[in-house]
């Protein structure tokens, strides 16, 4: 399938002097080939977008724009995370692109999938998931963790893709989509299924990062994992309502367990039952408040109305 649409790759780029060369240097050959059979627009671009690094990303991203115009560039005044960084680029891609492919800086996500992603936009999809089919070379941890992570939004009833991570085509209409939520607490992987339109998924094998580190430690994970939870889902609170209930219709059970004991003259209680119920009790509340807590805290945050991202500087001219 040919076609002259414009595609924008949009890379966030949160310290990543060790790979970004050799990524613009496989991604430029990727477009040069999308180009050169009529794939792609030749505007077609490849945008990094700066996550407030602290080493040299941006002077890299800099020199690349330098030397090709096909490599464009965002940088945020600040670090403000993946999700962040991604929809900052995505909203100024979406302004010049019909379709935009989003990758990690790492290239762990096969790049030779895009052209079936594509494919698959001419032939009327809006959104393609990149789809992962193994996670060989991860290590059990990550495999663990991530895999749990899926498991644990589906039982709570957030509607995600399996084993699919921000590795997606998005076509010009399925931005303005995205561009109507206006939360702050933003979790991509959940919005964009709820945007609709017609969608399809590629399969690929996750490679290994090839230089650098992951800038996703536990705690990153563990707070994108929060957000993706209390940003869809109020079943945890539900969950501590039912809880409730139950132990409600339990007390009463056990006056009336206590007050036949009573009547009965067996008054000799255990010390021990009854700390432990305190116990419990003073636990279940406490967790209870810490879950409502969650919840306002959210509300708190969106009342604010704090923008997403702030763009410091814009590098991109037509060619
Ligand atoms: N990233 C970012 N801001 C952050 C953390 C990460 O823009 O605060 C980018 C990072 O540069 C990379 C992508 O998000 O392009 C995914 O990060 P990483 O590969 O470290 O995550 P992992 O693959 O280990 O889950
Ligand atoms: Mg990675």
């Amino acid at each position: 399938m040919t076609g002259n649409d414009i595609l924008y790759l949009v890379i966030p780029c949160y310290n990543e002097e060790a790979v970004l060369p050799e990524t613009a240097r496989q991604l430029l050959e990727k477009m040069d080939s999308l180009i050169e059979r009529n794939m792609i627009s030749k505007e077609s671009k490849i945008m990094f977008v700066n996550d407030g690094s602290k080493d040299r990303t941006w002077e890299l991203i800099e020199e690349l724009h330098g030397s090709n115009p096909i490599y464009s560039g965002v940088k945020l005044s600040r670090n403000k995370g993946h999700q962040n960084a991604l929809l900052a680029g995505l909203m100024t891609a979406k302004e010049k692109a019909d379709m935009t492919i989003s990758l990690d800086a790492d290239l762990q996500d096969d790049i030779h999938v895009i052209d079936q992603m594509v494919e698959k936009y001419y032939t009327g999809n809006d959104v393609v998931y990149g789809v992962r089919s193994a996670r060989k070379t991860d290590t059990f941890f990550k495999k663990f963790t991530a895999q749990s992570f899926y498991k644990m939004m589906q039982a709570m009833g957030v509607d995600i893709v399996y084993n699919h991570a921000d590795y997606r085509l998005m076509s010009r209409r399925a931005l303005e989509g995205l561009e109507e939520f206006k939360e702050v607490n933003l979790f991509l992987r959940g919005i964009v299924p709820l945007i609709g339109y017609p969608s399809d998924v590629v399969t690929y094998e996750r490679h290994e990062r090839f230089a650098g580190e992951s800038k996703y430690p536990l705690k990153k994970m563990l707070s994108f994992a929060t957000d993706g939870i209390t940003s869809f889902s109020i079943k945890p609170i539900r969950m501590i309502t039912v809880c409730g209930f139950l132990i409600f219709i339990m007390s009463i059970l056990m006056l009336l367990y206590s007050l036949a004991v009573h009547f009965t003259g067996h008054t000799i209680h255990g010390w021990t039952s009854m700390i432990v119920s305190i116990w419990a009790i003073g636990g279940l509340q406490l967790l209870a408040i810490g879950v409502v807590g969650e919840y306002i805290g959210k509300i708190y945050l969106e009342t604010k109305e704090r923008p997403k991202f702030i763009i410091e500087k814009i590098l991109d001219e037509k060619v």
